[in-house]
């Protein structure tokens, strides 16, 4: 791999000191900047070239690097340290010798292992600022809570996500380098944060634990395809009804009367409006009569649960003088 000289660049000897390093790059950021040389491209390559250069050599730990391994230093020293390893594993294994599996490493070339770890680590050495391809990599998924009411589970909704996602960075398309050294977006990660808005569609039937899959709108693949986005579901308690399952339990107050008597109640719906129920008479207090097909919707699916309607009878209060005889008159004829 041919390096750039950085030495050169700057016009300076290898063992420059820094003081050296810094005012070399002064005189020539002076004279190359684009501000002084607008519209200039050769000049504005040189100003990018001068700071790739300074960037490493005013860099202590960046410059032994580079002095080791050349321009190239960050991905040689990853293939270094991972040859180094795998030498040493093959030195463990050597040793285990006495009938394991391994001892066949004993005869093995050096060589060959190296040139095993070369095409291992081809992708990621050719990397970085080359525009080498990486192994393509699907997109992470991303879980988000989301809370709904009842009413939003029984008819469906939609929400507008405010999503934080992580995503290839757009300066360095996720290679975390440029040609003028570190990425100055990302600092080198090769991804950045960014904040995204998305309608998301709840579809009718989701329960407290619902995952719901939004395909694709996971992070960002780096090549690969985008991961998912799931949407956790929590529901809100109600205050009316109550989910068992599919089915949805309500409890319907219900005059002395019509309880004795029989008659017609309504029952509310999670629709907001009311389905005229018709009681025998002497319905006891308490009694729950199922209205098919009036629960919850499943989900994906176009049937639906039950509703369950529980008769709660409410005894009258603030009688008056000839309400109250009545009574009485009830009483007398049943005593027990
Ligand atoms: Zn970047």
């Amino acid at each position: 791999m041919a390096g750039k000289d950085y030495y050169g660049v700057l016009g300076i000897p290898k063992g420059a000191s820094d003081k050296d390093v810094k005012s070399a790059y002064r005189k020539l950021a002076r004279k190359y900047h684009p501000d002084v040389n607008p519209g200039d491209k050769g000049a504005e390559a040189r100003f990018k070239e001068i700071n790739e250069a300074f960037e490493v050599l005013s860099d202590a730990e960046k410059r032994k690097k580079y002095d080791q391994y050349g321009s190239d230093f960050e991905n040689q020293e990853a293939f270094a340290r991972a040859r180094q390893q795998a030498q040493q594993q093959y030195q463990s294994y050597g040793r285990g010798g006495g009938g394991t599996p391994f001892t066949t490493y004993e005869t093995a070339d050096m060589g060959d292992l190296n040139e095993v770890f070369e095409s291992l680590f081809k992708g990621f050495g050719q990397g970085g600022a080359r525009g080498g391809r990486r192994a393509p990599k699907r997109g992470r998924d991303i879980e988000h809570p989301v809370e709904v009411t009842l009413e939003e589970a029984f008819n469906g909704t939609k929400r507008v996500m405010e999503l934080q996602s992580e995503q290839p960075c757009p300066s360095c398309q996720g290679m975390g380098r440029t040609k003028a050294g570190v990425c100055q977006m990302c600092r080198g990660a090769g991804r950045v944060i960014k904040p995204r808005r998305l309608e998301v569609k709840i579809p009718a039937g989701v329960k407290e634990g619902s995952r719901v899959r939004i395909a694709g709108e996971g992070e960002q693949g780096m090549g690969g395809s985008p991961g998912d986005l799931y949407l956790l579901i929590k529901v809100a308690p109600h205050p009316m009804f109550k989910r068992e399952g599919d089915d949805l339990l309500v409890d319907v107050p219900v005059s002395l009367a019509s309880a004795v008597l029989g008659g017609e109640v309504q029952v509310p719906t999670l629709r907001g409006s009311k389905l005229a129920l018709r009681i025998p008479p002497e319905t006891q207090n308490g009694k729950v009569f199922k209205l098919s097909k009036q629960g919850m919707p499943r989900l994906g699916d176009s049937s639906r649960g039950d509703m369950l309607a529980r008769m709660a009878v409410v005894l009258p209060t603030n009688l008056n003088d000839k309400e109250r005889a009545l009574f009485e008159q009830f009483r007398s004829m049943r005593p027990n």
